[in-house]
């Protein structure tokens, strides 16, 4: 049988979903306790070794290597990002990209003097980053990984932890290699927001093992010893992706959790008795005028810049401005 819920311990769970998002048999199970949704069976770590050697590069996106638009996607989200937390990365020094994916975050970083290492699990992504953008990428899992204690002032995992079979017990990890006053940041999907923005079934995903919102994404954070930064806080609030820190605070209440869970528990029936996704936010107008200006932008990318790298360079040189702006 198995444990209880790495959050809450309860073993109360229920079914939301018999299928991937490509139709393919994943069972997904929620924990009427707290709201965290998983898979059912948790993987073996036979079974996901296997599964990321084989299958991940076709199935996980497609190709090895990224399309044009949407490294040109990635990097502005990324400028997007920097500008917002200036305060965060405005310091340099030591840190760590885990799951560096196609690199763009490491490559920025560089620009902001830090002094990166990168570590992706797939080779395929790994290889690219070294022979497209010039990256010094490690192919490792985070298991293979030997880093010292305190050695990082910051580390990120964006996008990694819903891959993770304990994530309670990788984040503990990770928290040792933190420096004093060192910054994780995890960003992950936010199931909640895929369920209302989503076509009709296409949430769950075997790599994808848990399955976050922001209330559990920081009840995880917690247990393995991190709290949310203070000075982030509100401009993190309601996001799958937050900055933390090593530090102690009690967990949410049992009602609390039970609450989530009940939300997240409406959010999935609700997804799937719609035919259609939810709108966004803002009038259908507006809606279709950032759809059509965010094409207009990649297809006039797509077209100036003719190589990842070239790209990349265009997004440092646009981010060292913005700094110094
Ligand atoms: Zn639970």
């Amino acid at each position: 049988m198995t444990a209880g819920c790495i959050l809450c311990g309860g073993t109360s769970v229920e079914s939301v979903s018999q299928a991937d998002r490509h139709g393919r048999p994943l069972t997904t199970v929620i924990c009427k306790g707290c709201g965290l949704l998983r898979n059912d069976p948790v993987p073996t770590e036979a079974e996901l070794e296997a599964f990321y050697r084989r299958d991940y590069r076709q199935d996980y996106k497609g190709a090895a290597e990224p399309r044009l638009r949407q490294v040109w996607r990635n990097l502005n989200r990324l400028q997007a990002h920097f500008a917002t937390f200036r305060d965060i990365y405005a310091g340099g020094g030591h840190w760590l990209d885990l799951g560096a994916g196609s690199g763009e975050f490491t490559f920025l970083a560089r620009t902001l003097g830090a002094d990166v290492a990168a570590v992706e699990p797939n080779e395929a992504y790994a290889a690219y980053c070294r022979a497209k953008l010039d990256l010094d990428v490690r192919t490792a899992r985070l298991e293979d990984c030997d880093f010292r204690p305190g050695q990082f002032d910051l580390i990120r995992l964006s996008h990694v932890l819903e891959h993770m079979r304990d994530p309670v017990a990788s984040l503990t990890v990770l928290r040792g290699w933190l420096a004093p006053g060192g910054i994780l940041y995890i960003e992950v999907p936010d199931i909640e927001r895929d369920a209302r923005n989503k076509m009709r079934g296409r949430l769950f995903h075997y790599g994808h093992i848990y399955n976050f919102n922001p209330f559990t994404l920081r009840q995880t954070a917690l247990r393995a010893g991190l709290v949310e930064l203070p000075r982030t806080k509100d401009r993190s609030a309601g996001q799958c992706g937050a900055f933390f820190t090593a530090g102690d605070a009690a967990p949410a209440s049992a009602e609390m959790q039970q609450r989530n869970a009940a939300r997240l528990s409406d959010a999935m029936t609700a997804h799937y008795a719609r035919r259609l996704p939810e709108p966004e936010e803002g009038s259908p107008a507006s809606r279709l005028l950032r759809t059509v200006a965010a094409r207009l932008n990649e297809a006039y990318a797509g077209r100036r810049f003719k190589t990842h790298r070239a790209i990349a360079d265009d997004a440092a040189l646009r981010l060292r401005a913005v700094l110094q702006g």
